[in-house]
């Protein structure tokens, strides 16, 4: 396995084309592309690491797994009145389904299904409280209380966030927030603000592998189904082609960074700054794929 990982970091050290870092946040424009790390926790216990595994990055999007974790707790199967399960065929921070579906979201990882699942931790509580929650959340998995959210890159988001702000005063307009759109807003900018390194990542999805030594937190009929929604709608408009190339569930963040779970196997992050045309880690999903190739891991059999 580590010289799995070591051939990894070095074929993405060798590739000359690292995608394009997302510079729509200020706060992450700045970083270098030339950063790749991975790391896996496996079923036994055991954590390999390689690369720049131990540099802390903006999670972005990767947060949304957790806060359907958190939703999903609060409410159960109640969410699904608020939000769908199926893939979007858009871009994540698109609003044309919105208006066509009466401001019910397609599902939970593009950013319109995402305000709606903070909004549903967030529901009865203050936003110091609902990230309180988060971060406990987190850090129970990951077994890490150093885990801690970024007020500088939330801020930066919070101050540009215009589409998002959009999205959820369209959800608000087809009355599906519960709270105010900015107190959702800045509770989502603090998510999405979560940083981790990739073994901290890795540590943290170990939730979602069934395996006896790992964190029980959720029960087994919904790590499947959170391994179903981001094996379909993880990626984005990236998901049909990440499933086809890796074959794995997967969830992206604008960040670079990837949580790829092998049910019964590992969890695996993967964290490059640079972004593909769908805005998932370029190198990253290179990364996966080779590691799928050559472990004959995938869920297809
Ligand atoms: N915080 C980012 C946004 O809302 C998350 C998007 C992403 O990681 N794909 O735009």
């Amino acid at each position: 396995m580590q010289d799995l990982l070591n051939d990894l970091a070095e074929a993405a050290a060798g590739d000359p084309d690292k995608g394009e870092v997302a510079s729509y946040i200020p706060e992450l424009a700045g970083i270098n592309p030339e950063q790749f790390g991975i790391a896996i926790a496996l079923a036994d216990g055991q954590v390999f690491t390689a690369g720049d595994a131990e540099v802390p990055f903006s999670i972005q999007s990767v947060s949304k797994v957790f806060a359907l974790a958190l939703a999903l707790g609060r409410v159960g199967d109640q969410l699904w009145y608020r939000v769908g399960r199926e893939p979007s065929g858009l871009s994540f921070d698109s609003i044309l389904l919105l208006e066509r579906e009466d401001g019910i979201p397609r599902n939970p990882f593009i950013n319109a299904g995402a305000l709606v699942t903070t909004d549903t931790y967030l529901a009865g509580s203050s936003p110091k409280e609902a990230l309180g929650e988060l971060l406990r959340f987190v850090r129970a998995a990951a077994d890490d209380d150093s885990i801690h959210i970024n007020e500088k890159v939330a801020h930066s988001e919070i101050a540009t966030g215009h589409r998002n702000f959009s999205l959820a005063h369209y959800l608000a307009s087809h009355g599906n927030l519960r709270s105010t759109v900015g107190k959702v807003l800045g509770t989502y900018c603090h998510q999405c603000g979560v940083e981790m390194t990739c073994r901290q990542l890795a540590m943290a999805g170990r939730f979602l592998v069934d395996a006896q030594e790992m964190p029980q937190l959720v029960s087994v009929e919904r790590r499947r189904r959170i391994n179903a929604l981001m094996m379909t709608c993880g990626h984005y408009d990236g998901s049909g082609d990440f499933a086809f190339r890796v074959g794995l569930p997967g969830k992206s963040g604008v960040g670079g960074g990837i949580l790829v779970i092998s049910p019964g196997r590992a969890s695996i992050a993967v964290w490059s700054p640079g972004l593909n045309r769908y805005g998932n880690s370029k190198l990253g999903t290179e990364a996966m794929e080779t590691f799928a190739r050559r472990t004959g891991w995938s869920v297809f059999g």
